[in-house]
Order: structure tokens, then C-alpha cells, then sequence
């Protein structure tokens, strides 16, 4: 590499003293110490590789943020606070207004989160990065995919569907303007963090949606041993995508992914504080269904029908 790994890291890289970790970059590993009394560490790792997970002409950035986003987006699922983060990334050459953009942007959502680089590895290959996120969740408090219980509500988080439309238009070809706020929503997603961690004590299970409404709700359904009703007209979808079709809608909204919304479950004695919790923090929480003893995922219509998903979307079934 032109530069060279150790003036890279220290350029983009490194910031100096740790602020939090004992021992951040530099040395074999960093040292890092759990901040709370009794609390767990929980701890993540996502990749995204160049052409699957972004586009290569996508705005270096949003990529660097994008990365940790999605990552902070699990711990926020879990209910964790962030606290560290280690960053592999390897670089098919090295591209200096790339790298500057991109450590900018992931630098603008950790510090945003108080969530510290502490370390990584850095080598030649095709453009990939994977982050691990570290965060801490007091022991036992932690919102898994296997707490849910029959008669619980589902409430999910925001408006679904604008990253996947986002998506579509640009694999179609048709990019939409910038700022626009699917764009927004694909390019930048927003970890619920503080979402999650005020929701340890309200809710019981809980996701991120990464892959989407109806394949992400399926896990907390395996996980949980239960089934699930879901009202489709309860589903709050992106405004943006109000014009389409409601065939397009309810494919965007129940299969699309890469929104990072929570969907989690809750007692139904929970549904004022958590209506509260949503209007103190400004954001939407809506409740969109029932988990139900057994199994599979029902989601009715307008008309009361059930919709099934085929291989184009969800279809009308009568
Ligand atoms: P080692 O060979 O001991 O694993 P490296 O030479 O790979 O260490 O890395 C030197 C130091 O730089 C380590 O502290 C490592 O954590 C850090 N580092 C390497 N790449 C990155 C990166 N992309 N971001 C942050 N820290 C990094
Ligand atoms: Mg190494």
C-alpha cells in the first residue's frame, strides 16, 4: 500500500489516548473494562462487503457511518449501551479522499454515540469492513429473541419500508435525489440505542430489523416458540412511499429490509409507559400485532384477508 498500514491507521485510524478504554490502539489487544457494576458485556460483529452490502460509487461517508450504524443497531436490539468498537477493514488500494471520508462519517456516529475505536486489523484485498461492537446491559436485563410471551404486543419502532425502496430505485437504475429521505434511510440508518436501553424494563423480546418485518419477526417467533398476528393496516410505512401501489407498499414494508427499526414484544400493562417512552424520546412506537401461542405469522388486510408471502412480495389470499 502507498501509504503504508501503520501511517494509515495512524492518520484515519487513530486519535490518540484512549478517552475510555484502559489500553486503546497500538498494542496486541486493547483493555477495556466493563463500566457498570453486575453489568454483561454484549458484543457483535457485522460485515459489509463492497457490492453486497454497499454500492462501490457509494458516498464513502455513509459507508463509515453505515458500518458502525448497523452494528450499534444490534446492541441497541439487546438493549446494551455502546462502549468500544474494533474496525477490520481490507482495502483494495489506498484511496486517501476515500479513507478520509470514510473515518469521518464512522467517526461522526461514535462519537455521536460515545462509542470509541479501540482497535482492528488493516489489510490489501477487496473492499470489505467489519466492525465488532462492544456494549455493556446490566446482567439479566438484556432483550432477547427468546423472551417473548403469549398475549404480548408487538410495537415496532418508526417507518418501514424506505431503505428497501431506496434500494430498488437504485439497482433500477433511477438513484433518488440526495437528502431524500428513503435515501436517507438506506444510506444512514439510525441505531435506536437509547430506544433499546429504555426499553430493558418495558419490553420482552426484541430485534432489530435488518432483513426485514416478516423474515425478522420469524426469529423472535423460532426463538420464543410462538406464533404471531400482525394488522396490516397498523404498519407504519414510510411517508415517502405513500404514492405506490399498496401490493408495492406491503412488499417494501413486510419483506424489504435494512430499515434498523426495533420490533419488539411488551405485556399489554406496558402500553401507556411505553406511548410515553415514544413521546420523551420523539420516536414513533406503534403497536402492530399480538404474539400468540403456537406458531406462524398471520397478517391481515384492510379487508381482513390474510396476505401470504410469495416469491414477488405478499399476496392478497383469501
Ligand atoms: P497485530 O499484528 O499485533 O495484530 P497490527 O499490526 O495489525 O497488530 O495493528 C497495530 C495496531 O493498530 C493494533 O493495536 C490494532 O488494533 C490497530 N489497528 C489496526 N488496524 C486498525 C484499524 N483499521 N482501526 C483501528 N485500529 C487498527
Ligand atoms: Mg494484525
Amino acid at each position: 500500500m502507498a501509504l503504508g498500514e501503520f501511517d494509515l491507521i495512524a492518520r484515519y485510524f487513530d486519535r490518540g489516548p484512549a478517552r475510555r478504554a484502559l489500553l486503546g490502539i497500538g498494542d496486541d489487544c486493547a483493555l477495556l473494562r466493563p463500566e457498570t457494576p453486575g453489568a454483561v458485556l454484549a458484543i457483535t460483529t457485522d460485515m459489509l462487503v463492497c457490492d453486497r452490502h454497499f454500492m462501490a460509487d457509494a458516498p464513502p461517508a455513509s459507508v463509515g457511518y453505515k458500518a458502525l450504524a448497523v452494528n450499534l443497531s444490534d446492541l441497541a436490539a439487546m438493549g446494551a449501551r455502546p462502549l468500544a468498537f474494533t474496525l477490520a477493514i481490507a482495502l483494495p488500494r489506498v484511496d486517501e479522499a476515500w479513507l478520509e471520508a470514510f473515518s469521518r462519517g464512522m467517526f461522526e456516529l461514535a462519537d455521536q454515540s460515545a462509542c470509541e475505536l479501540i482497535g482492528g486489523d488493516t489489510t490489501c484485498g477487496p473492499l470489505t469492513i467489519s466492525i465488532t461492537a462492544l456494549g455493556e446491559v446490566p446482567a439479566g436485563a438484556a432483550l432477547r429473541r427468546d423472551a417473548g410471551q403469549p398475549g404480548d404486543d408487538l410495537w415496532v419502532s418508526g417507518a418501514l419500508g424506505g431503505a428497501a425502496f431506496a434500494v430498488r430505485e437504485a439497482l433500477a437504475a433511477r438513484p433518488l435525489p440526495v437528502g431524500h429521505p428513503a435515501l436517507e434511510r438506506m444510506e444512514r440508518p439510525q441505531p435506536r440505542l437509547a430506544l433499546g436501553m429504555a426499553l430493558r424494563h418495558l419490553a420482552r423480546a426484541a430485534i432489530d430489523l435488518s432483513d426485514g418485518l416478516a423474515s425478522d419477526l420469524g426469529h423472535v417467533l423460532s426463538r420464543s416458540r410462538l406464533g404471531a398476528e400482525l394488522d396490516w393496516t397498523t404498519i407504519p410505512v414510510e411517508p415517502c412511499l405513500s404514492g405506490l401501489a399498496e401490493a408495492d407498499r406491503q412488499a417494501l414494508a413486510l419483506a424489504g429490509g435494512d430499515d434498523y427499526e426495533l420490533l419488539f414484544s411488551a405485556a399489554s400493562e406496558n402500553r401507556v409507559a411505553i406511548a410515553a417512552l415514544g413521546e420523551r424520546l420523539g420516536v414513533p412506537l406503534t403497536r402492530i400485532g399480538v404474539l400468540t401461542a403456537g406458531s406462524g405469522l398471520r397478517i391481515r388486510d384492510a379487508r381482513g384477508h390474510t396476505l401470504t408471502l410469495s416469491s414477488g412480495g405478499f399476496d392478497h389470499f383469501a
